[in-house]
């Protein structure tokens, strides 16, 4: 599949739901309403529509929400997309935020899983307490040895945040190095309202490239995992490093992916409102509405996100992102 701008496409991001057993401060806000189930597409139907657009062309999928791992039979799913490893499929992850990691890591595993990312902004108990509003890091780590255990690699994935780890980027590099995960850092991005103004936690990755590089020698390398990041090796350490920027240094001319949200529309962007329903064309029409409507979709793909932050404080698109699939 090729977009407008010749863009080849074969990423598929899905949000399997837009519900959480955390509250991270820079993702949803304290209370958040959720999806009734009905708008949601069931664990079957996301299952036909993968299993669609394998055969047109997409080569790795990853799984994220919400928190995956909290919806019911999710480990279903992950064994029915695993089934197209090796016949279309390359690669099928997942992204977690590990707290319910130690019931699933073998199912992963035995689904066809072996790389996930987990989401640890803080390896401090109360600090991870207080960006998740209430998280047991505890669980985290229980999720993480299990993850060891079964074989699955771990890219740890950390929000850079001002004023609540921005003095962690150095022991989370270590803590990376000696537990063996690789680890990215990530730029806040304005999706959805939440409690706080975004301006105030926001900090450009130069400033945490800065600390690391004022301990080690950081060089560029050529590593890709199909995503976003730019990776670096760090003097005398395994770990590779990540950065994803999308505020302060734009990458979307090498975009490849595009998203199906847990209420079956699909996003071209991040950071734009476009899209198109292909539940309720599906649920109209079956399996043959989502050809037209994948096209459709390709053609619209824009060629850049507008995320600003900094000039005023409102989210760039009202969706957060556990509703489109980080
Ligand atoms: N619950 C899972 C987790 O936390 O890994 C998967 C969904 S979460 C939305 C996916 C990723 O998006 C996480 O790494 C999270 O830190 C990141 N994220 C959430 N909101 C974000 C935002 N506004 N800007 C940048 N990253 C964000
Ligand atoms: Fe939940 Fe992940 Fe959002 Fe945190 S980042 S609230 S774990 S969906």
């Amino acid at each position: 599949m090729t977009d407008g701008f010749g863009r080849r496409i074969d990423y598929l991001r899905i949000s399997v739901t837009d519900r959480c057993d955390l509250r991270c401060r820079y993702c949803m806000a304290e209370k958040m309403t959720f999806l009734p189930r009905n708008a949601i597409l069931t664990l079957d139907e996301i299952g036909i529509i993968a299993d669609r657009f394998i055969a047109r062309g997409v080569r790795k999928i990853r799984l994220s929400g919400g928190e995956p791992l909290v919806r019911r039979d999710f480990g279903d799913l992950a064994r029915r997309i695993g089934r197209h490893i090796g016949h279309g499929l390359d690669e099928l992850t997942l992204t977690t935020n590990g707290t319910h990691l130690a019931e699933h890591a073998e199912a992963l595993y035995e689904s066809g899983v072996r790389r996930i990312n987990v989401s640890l902004d803080t390896i401090d108990p109360k600090t991870f307490s207080f960006i998740t509003r209430g998280g047991d890091i505890t669980k985290v780590f229980a999720g993480l040895s299990a993850a060891r255990d079964a074989g699955l690699a771990v890219k740890i994935n950390m929000v850079a945040l001002k004023d609540l780890n921005d003095d962690s980027f150095l022991p989370m590099l270590e803590w990376c190095n000696a537990h063996g995960h690789d680890l990215t850092l990530i730029e806040t991005m304005p999706l959805g309202e939440i409690d706080e103004d975004r301006v105030d936690r926001f900090l450009p990755l130069s400033y945490a490239l800065q600390q690391i590089r004022a301990q080690y020698d950081v060089s560029p390398i050529p590593y890709r995992t199909g995503g976003p990041a730019r990776y670096f090796s760090i003097e005398g350490m395994q770990v590779r490093l990540g950065l994803i920027t999308p505020l302060t240094e734009n990458f979307c001319a090498g975009c490849n992916r595009m998203r199906l949200t847990c209420q079956g529309r699909i996003y071209m962007c991040l950071g734009h409102e476009d899209h198109i329903d292909l539940k309720a064309a599906f649920r109209e029409g079956g399996i043959e509405a989502i050809d037209g409507l994948l096209d459709r979709a390709l053609a619209s793909k824009p060629l850049a996100h507008d995320f600003r932050i900094g000039t005023d404080s409102s989210a760039s698109t009202a969706r957060h992102m556990s509703v489109t699939g980080g």
